[in-house]
């Protein structure tokens, strides 16, 4: 009788060692992040913190090698566009010399596949690069790099750091900084309209 407790009582620590070992495995490691050049610090609020606006309607543009149809960035698209921002959208870039080419891509939204010459954490799925004003605090452009599984949410998601904002760590939201933790939540983004 005490030898079975005995075994029961290890095979219970077993059990949790392994599961907290498994826990760590799986525990939110994708995370998206931005790099962006902005100076000042965003007001503490509940809400998610968008540093800038566009000085003019970007033009997303879908670079070649880019990991994602032009399905899916109309889909996106149309999505920050029933939140009030208009974003236009071209298939492919046909103008010489392209956008895509250009580190500073002033009126687009540029979407690159991330490749081995751009240094981006192996734990994130994406990265977004903005460029603000800091005197106007308008946003001049924007370039957008994707892992070639792009997960859902993802696009969507870099696109709202395209339009300035950053992260907001509510559970389910889209600007959640963790993939895993994040969601179709969009509080806080609607356009404020004038
Ligand atoms: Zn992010």
């Amino acid at each position: 009788m005490r030898t079975i407790l005995r075994l029961g009582k290890h095979t219970a620590i077993f059990s949790i060692l392994f599961s907290l070992a498994n826990w760590a495995l799986i525990s939110p490691a994708y995370t998206s992040d931005y790099i962006t050049n902005y100076k000042r610090t965003p007001a503490i609020q509940n809400l998610p913190p968008q540093i800038a606006e566009w000085k003019s309607t970007p033009t997303v543009l879908i670079c070649e090698h880019a990991p994602i149809d032009e399905v899916r960035v109309r889909s996106a698209v149309a999505f920050w566009q029933r939140l009030g921002y208009k974003i236009l959208h071209l298939q492919s870039p046909i103008m010489e010399p392209s956008p895509c080419d250009q580190k500073k891509p002033t009126g687009y939204v540029t979407i690159h596949l991330i490749t081995d010459g751009i240094p981006i954490p192996p734990t994130s799925l994406a990265e977004t690069r903005f460029y603000v004003d800091n005197n106007t605090n308008e946003i001049e452009w924007a370039t957008i790099y994707l892992r070639a599984d792009v997960k859902k949410t993802v696009l969507e998601h870099e696109l709202g750091h395209a339009l300035g904002f950053l992260h907001f760590n509510k559970i389910n939201h889209l600007m959640n900084e963790m993939w895993e933790m994040g969601g179709w939540d969009t509080d806080g983004l609607e356009r404020k309209r004038e």
